[in-house]
């Protein structure tokens, strides 16, 4: 095993202080920050230290209650729904300039929170979530139905409009980018919101929350709970009075929620879930350019990305040199502390996590894979763990076919094209895949063959808002991002009307 000297991360012994206040630690109901119906709070820690940074407001049922009651009345006598589609982008657009102003205080608040590094969330996430915001700011005044040729005497035409009340509920892993993915379409469409952040992580979404009151959303259009799953988040998904139902996390809630939303009041639901996406490298591929990027799709965010390229397939011509290219990679992975520049790797979100994820690393071993590197935890503070890479995976061991959601890579061996695309497709997963060729036929009979919601050719994880993102499979349910996820948040109406006064008028 090749070991890399990370110096005991002594970065994480003496923690960055991020220069930046917490102002939003309550829950936003009816355009005001309050305290919970219980009065209860919890703690949210820093990943570095396990510390506790700060305490938020801790929503449950009846905080929920209060939230759907708020966007109901926002929804059914509020001005957000009825007032001009260029009004609402025109809010849209001023919140998107106020993220950017804010994006330094939103990136640290992100980092400690989160614990990924700093320079990703300035210079990658907030820029995203802007983006994001300005194309679904674009789409608001752009929603249109259609005239049907009806075959008789009528004119008949569809509406969209919105859905009503959305429940929205978020997980840990991005959540800022989650935040926006969530409201955007649906406050382009005229909906109101009730969200619910996950109990990691709910610093950035409150600031953001903040920013879009100051942008003029009006009361109750968007109200944000924090809180934990199996209370506030079961009693959101099981709502009466909630229209519409939109979950990131994993297949395991996912089914919680859905089975939640079809025992009350049947709401819509769309789902954005786990995977165990393939990363196909060909033996013409460039090994270079292909260790990089397999190394970046499943490294990148400590490996915690619900598309993470997280079983590397690699052709037999040349699997010696990419494990032996993919493990120095891995060694030079800089891991510390997320605040410091060019970090690439922080800890990961909480000790369950960590737990979790080295205990998959046990299990590689265990199962008679090769531990190339890594495989224990950095320092002895906060949830660090070192850049893993095990060779000779095999495909019914279970760091291939789980979801680890942790920087360790599983390098798999394929001899052609169908094995690996039967191989590929052999999972309950299809949310991505990564294919790296220089044969554009290749590239065609892969893109085609294989059974996932993206795929990336010679490039993996672009993210435009354009890009519609979301899985085949066990990995979700409808779209998100994109013209797609609009008609997550609309409704048809069909307008019916005879051409000539009726006969009994
Ligand atoms: P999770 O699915 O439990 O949590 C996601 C969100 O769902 C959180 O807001 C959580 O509070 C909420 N939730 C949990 N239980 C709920 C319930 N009964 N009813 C309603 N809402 C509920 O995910 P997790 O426990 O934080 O992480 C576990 C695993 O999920 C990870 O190891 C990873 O494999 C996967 N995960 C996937 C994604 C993704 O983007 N697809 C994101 C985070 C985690």
């Amino acid at each position: 095993r090749a070991v890399a000297n990370y110096g005991t991360a002594a970065a994480v012994e003496d923690p960055i202080k991020p220069s930046v206040s917490i102002d939003h630690t309550k829950l936003l109901i009816n355009g005001k920050f309050v305290d919970s119906a219980s009065g209860k709070t919890f703690p949210t820690l820093d990943p570095r230290t396990g510390e506790v940074i700060t305490h938020v407001a801790e929503g449950d049922r009846e905080d929920i209650n209060r939230a759907v009651v708020a966007a109901r009345k926002a929804f059914d006598e509020g001005p957000w729904p009825k007032m001009t589609a260029y009004e609402r982008s025109l809010t849209l657009l001023r919140f998107a300039d106020l993220l950017e102003k804010n994006a330094e205080k939103l990136a640290k608040l992100e980092t400690w929170d989160n614990g990924k590094p700093y320079e990703q969330a300035l210079n990658v996430e907030v820029p995203m979530c802007v983006r994001l915001i300005r194309y679904y700011a674009g789409w608001a005044d752009k929603i249109h139905g259609l005239t049907v040729q009806a075959d008789g005497p009528h004119h008949v035409q569809t509406l969209h409009e919105p859905i009503g009340v959305c429940g929205q509920i978020i997980p840990w892993n991005f959540p800022l980018l989650m935040f926006v993915w969530k409201v955007g379409p649906a406050l382009a469409t005229g909906n109101t919101i009730v969200l619910k952040t996950a109990e990691q992580t709910p610093l950035s979404a409150n600031l953001a929350a903040k920013l879009l009151l100051d942008a003029g959303l009006p009361d109750g259009v968007l109200n944000v709970i924090s809180g934990y799953g199996p209370t506030a988040g079961a009693a959101l998904a099981s709502h009466m009075d909630v229209d519409k139902l939109a979950f990131t996390g994993s297949t395991e809630t996912g089914k919680i929620v859905l089975g939640l939303a079809a025992q009350s009041n049947l709401k819509p639901v769309t789902l954005e879930l786990g995977g165990k996406s393939p990363f196909i490298v060909m033996d013409d591929a460039d090994i270079d350019q292909a260790v990089e990027l397999a190394h970046f799709a499943l490294f990148f965010n400590q490996g915690q990305c619900c598309c993470a390229g997280s079983r590397t397939f690699v052709h037999e011509k040349v699997y010696d040199e990419f494990v032996a290219k993919a493990t120095a990679r891995a060694l030079k992975r800089t891991v510390g502390d997320p605040f410091k520049a060019g970090i690439e790797q922080g800890p990961q979100i909480d000790t369950e996590q960590f737990n979790k994820v080295l205990s998959y690393i046990k299990s590689g071993n265990e199962s008679g894979a090769t531990l190339e590197t890594g495989g224990n935890r950095i320092g002895s503070k906060g949830y660090f763990v070192e850049p893993t890479v095990f060779s000779n995976v095999l495909d019914d061991m279970l760091i291939a076919k789980d979801e680890i959601f942790g920087p360790v890579q599983s390098v798999l061996k394929f001899k052609d094209l169908d094995e690996v695309i039967r191989r590929s497709n052999a999972t309950h997963y299809g949310l991505a895949a990564g294919v790296f060729t220089k044969n554009i036929h290749t590239a065609n009979t892969l893109v085609r063959a294989l059974r996932a919601g993206t795929v990336w050719v010679n490039c993996f994880d672009v993210f435009d808002a354009a890009i519609p993102f979301g899985g085949y499979k066990m990995s979700g349910i409808g779209r998100e991002k994109g013209i797609y996820s609009l008609y997550n948040y609309l409704q048809v109406k069909a307008v019916v009307e005879p051409l000539h006064n009726p006969a009994w008028l």
